[in-house]
């Protein structure tokens, strides 16, 4: 669907769904109707905010206690929505790029907040890349059109809430006793995801097979670098109760990946292998999924759509995340129900969350219908 098909159909879905009378025209019943807004521009405000981690986060490559982020808000008749770009610093990004990429935004020039196409596009012609600080700005527009038209965008989109998955809580790479320590904490959570990518791989499994036999995913950001031993690995993690596993290896290495995929009992994530929508046809026929995550792919907009290429391609979905806020988490899990897994707790292994959103219930992603927009409210 192209972009300006996808903003008529949200307008008319909004129209459908009971929107506000006071927002919509209502002299007429044409498909020219719109919300009333007064015509006044949309107004963008965004603050840095250090995100402070529960734990420190050992990845294969990197360790770290905080992770810099930007909370974005945009505001049109007193309606204000809310976003946030996270920066992992092995993306790129940082407070400094994405603040000065923001100050070169005027939102200003677009008194019609449903211009969701055209404003991306103008993002994209200020600069390339910046995907994290472009997330920010499409979050907060998500929100604000959700406010305005009264509805979630998970009911916007026609998506069946039932069928949001559960969540997996993140173990990160640690010590046996600090890996007991964290599937304690993980106890309401149905799946654990494991980091692994380091030596003693084998050893975390079997600490935490010790404590539980819930399911496990595996996460190894691009740490295997022989495809024998991963396949070797795939086959012992598939007996030990493990249900895909992402990334195994670096992601240049294509025709490893081919060759581990069409052997390995256990499904093949691509995460660092991809970014955005334009990723998503080189990912088929290399990994059985893709994980969308809207700092990567710039937001909703482009998230939805990849979530509907890849099905239709036959790949498998899996959202993740950054460490974030509840507010990029209950964007995310507006996308839920069109997702194989969910990975969606980057606002739990934070100490500092400024939203509250979308809770898990029984290890559950909850989506729920009186709450506008992201599904976020700031706290
Ligand atoms: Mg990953």
């Amino acid at each position: 669907m192209d972009r300006r098909h996808f903003i008529r159909n949200m307008a008319l879905a909004g129209m459908a769904l009971g929107i506000p009378s006071r927002l919509w025209a209502n002299d007429s019943h044409t498909q020219t109707e719109q919300p009333k807004l007064s015509g006044k521009g949309l107004q963008l405000t965004f603050t840095p905010y250090e995100l402070k981690l529960r734990h420190s986060f050992n990845l294969a490559k990197f360790s770290r206690t905080t992770t810099p982020d930007v909370l974005t808000s945009i505001t049109i008749d007193g309606i204000t929505g809310y976003g946030e770009a996270s920066m992992p610093p092995y993306l790129g990004e940082s407070i400094e790029s994405v603040t000065k990429f923001l100050s070169r935004l005027d939102l200003s020039q677009f008194s019609d907040p449903f211009r969701i196409d055209d404003i991306h596009d103008y993002m994209d012609g200020i600069a390339p890349g910046n995907s994290a600080a472009k997330a920010s700005v499409d979050i907060a527009l998500h929100d604000l059109l959700g406010k305005l038209m009264g509805q979630p965008w998970y009911r916007i989109w026609g998506l069946n809430p039932s069928l949001a998955p559960a969540t997996s809580y993140t173990i990160g790479i640690d010590t046996p006793d600090m890996v007991r320590v964290k599937v304690e904490e993980a106890a309401p959570y149905k799946v654990l995801k494991v980091k692994m990518g380091l030596d003693r791989d084998r050893e975390t499994i079997e600490a935490i097979r010790s404590m539980t036999d819930r399911p496990i995913c595996v996460d190894v950001n691009q740490g295997w670098n022989d495809k024998h031993m991963a396949l070797d690995m795939c086959h012992w993690l598939k007996e030990q109760g493990c249900l895909f596993v992402e990334q195994p290896m670096p992601k240049e290495m294509i025709d490893e990946t081919v060759w581990l995929r069409e052997r390995s009992p256990l499904p093949i994530v691509a995460d660092e292998f991809m970014q955005g929508l334009a990723d998503v046809p080189r990912c088929h026929g290399v990994y059985d999924a893709i994980n969308i995550k809207l700092m990567k792919c710039g937001g909703l907009h482009d998230a939805y759509k990849m979530a509907v290429l890849a099905r239709g391609m036959g790949m498998k979905v899996m959202l993740g995340c950054m460490t974030e806020t509840s507010c990029a988490i209950s964007a995310a899990s507006q996308l839920a129900p069109m997702a194989d897994w969910a990975d969606l707790d980057g606002n739990l292994l934070i100490a500092n969350d400024c939203f509250s959103g979308m809770k898990i219930v029984d290890g559950m992603i909850t989506l729920r219908p009186d709450l506008p927009g992201i599904g976020a409210t700031k706290i």
